[in-house]
């Protein structure tokens, strides 16, 4: 065992939370070490928002190709090649992870490849060296979930997604969060067939109800075929290969592949975190206070491991929060946002802040809440025989009717609600919407229009 070292800030997991808060620490004029087991950028750059995004500008084109002809397009032979986008976004990936660690070295902040683990408290062991930190952060993010159904295994998650070298032609999706319905979404766009099998009968449970009934209507209208309170109950691999898929009403499906989107779950199991003294919660995730503190002193954990909402800027505000407190002495710095933007990248996206009017009208009382909605062709579909109504909601809460709550299905919604979001979170109120002018011809003056 080569002798301990020394840093002022120890950082395991350089993904979108751990790499946010080594640099901002380097740059405070700390010594930072970050341990990293896998690729640089976590989740968010190698098997999540990146790839994704890139996947849903794929779909959008193909979409886009779909109503050319409403404006006198003619669009003739067109192919797609799968192998050729996943080249695309693979070389993409990979020059961002260079970036990354070409921005840790800019900082100064010394990388240690390997998978690490605690030995005692505020030290960490990877590949035999002992990495010991004056305070230390816990980034190692979270997995996807696979359930105990028979035959599981045969099926993929997220990250397998990201792999498919080919298209698969029939896909079972399980899931209704987030990852289900945008890549249900973008494997029909881009030509498979799709089953989404639902355990309810809603998707997107936490989201409002408008968000949640447009993106399953969109989703249906595309081709997606929603089984409602269904689950798979095995999974068998046939002769032929394809992937026998029995459901829990006993129906079977045939399909090419299976994608598991059930949810994620903390990396921490591996850690051992009981020689470091942090505690977790019964589901492995590491309990934190408003300041990221865990139950061990100089001891801190920042985003998907926290409970906290499991978002790229929530996990970077976190870290940069608490990089501000340990080392500019900024006592009071923590994440303290009260709104949370989100878009789910669907077809059109649906993007949502603050509350859904249900959430509303529990946390204010039925009579303190406002709601306005406004449902209209937007103009992009202007010369389409078949029209897909935007929608957009309002909730309004107390005497001043601050805008509590936006939430918006339709084209330009993803780019649409940053700025509204900056409104909300100063505590805009649903007169200073009114009073804003509004951009003609767009769709969002509707939500400084709406009566
Ligand atoms: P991660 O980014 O997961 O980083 C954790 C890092 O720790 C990993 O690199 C891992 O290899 C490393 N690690 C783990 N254990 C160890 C160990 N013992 N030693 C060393 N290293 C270790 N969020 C959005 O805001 N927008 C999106 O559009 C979006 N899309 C997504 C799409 C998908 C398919 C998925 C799965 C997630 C998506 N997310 C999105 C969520 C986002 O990716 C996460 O919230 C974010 O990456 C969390 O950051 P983190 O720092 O907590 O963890
Ligand atoms: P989500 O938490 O969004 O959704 C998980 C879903 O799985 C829930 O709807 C749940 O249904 C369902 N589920 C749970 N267990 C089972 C089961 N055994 N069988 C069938 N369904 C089940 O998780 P995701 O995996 O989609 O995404 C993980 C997180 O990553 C998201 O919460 C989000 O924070 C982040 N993410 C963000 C994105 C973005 O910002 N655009 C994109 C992708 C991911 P029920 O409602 O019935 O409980």
């Amino acid at each position: 065992m080569s002798e301990e070292l020394h840093f002022d800030l120890l950082v395991l997991g350089g993904g979108s939370g751990g790499v946010a808060c080594a640099r901002r620490a380097a740059e405070y004029g700390a010594r930072v070490a970050l341990v990293e087991g896998a690729r640089l950028g976590g989740t968010c750059v190698n098997v999540g928002c990146v790839p994704k995004k890139v996947m849903w500008f794929a779909a959008e084109r193909a979409h886009a190709l779909a109503s050319a002809a409403e404006f006198g397009f003619t669009v003739e032979n067109v192919r797609f090649d799968w192998q050729a986008l996943v080249r695309g976004r693979d070389a993409f990936v990979a020059r961002l992870n260079g970036i990354y660690a070409q921005m840790l070295e800019d900082a100064r902040v010394t990388v240690f490849r390997g998978t690490g683990r605690f030995c005692a408290p505020r030290t960490i062991e990877v590949d035999g060296q002992r990495l010991c930190g004056e305070h230390v952060v816990i980034a190692t993010g979270g997995q996807a979930v696979v359930p105990p159904v028979p035959g599981a295994e045969l099926g993929m998650t997220s990250d397998g997604f990201f792999a498919l070298q080919t298209q698969p032609r029939r896909v079972v999706v399980v899931g209704s969060g987030y990852i289900a319905v945008e890549l249900a979404g973008v494997l029909r766009a881009l030509g498979s067939e799709v089953d989404l099998l639902v355990r309810s009968d809603r998707l997107l449970r936490p989201f409002d109800v408008l968000v949640r009934e447009t993106v399953a209507e969109r989703l249906s209208g595309q081709g997606v075929r929603i089984h409602w309170r269904t689950q798979p109950a095995s999974v068998a691999r046939q002769a032929s290969g394809e992937l026998l898929v029995t459901l829990s009403d006993q129906t079977t499906l045939i399909a090419d592949a299976l994608l598991w989107a059930v949810g994620r779950e903390p990396n921490t199991a591996h850690l051992n975190l009981a020689a470091a003294g942090v505690q977790t919660r019964a589901n492995g995730q590491i309990e934190v206070d408003e300041f990221q503190n865990t139950s061990a002193s100089n001891t801190y954990a920042i985003g998907d491991i926290t409970g906290q909402p499991e978002l790229t800027p929530v996990a970077i505000a976190c870290g940069r929060a608490l990089v501000a407190r340990l080392f500019l002495n900024q006592v009071d710095a923590r994440w303290d946002a009260r709104v949370v933007p989100t878009v789910i990248f669907t077809h059109p996206p649906a993007a949502s802040a603050g509350l859904s009017e249900e959430a509303a009208r529990a946390r204010f009382g039925e009579a303190a809440v406002k709601v306005f909605v406004s449902r209209f062709n937007p103009m992009v579909q202007a010369l389409a025989a078949e029209k897909r109504q935007t929608v957009m909601k309002l909730v309004c809460a107390g005497e001043n009717q601050a805008v509590v709550g936006c939430h918006i299905v339709g084209e330009g919604a993803d780019e649409m609600l940053q700025g509204f979001a900056v409104a909300m979170e100063m505590g805009a109120t649903k007169a200073d919407f009114d009073r804003t002018l509004a951009i003609h011809p767009t769709s969002a003056e509707e939500l400084v229009t709406m009566r």
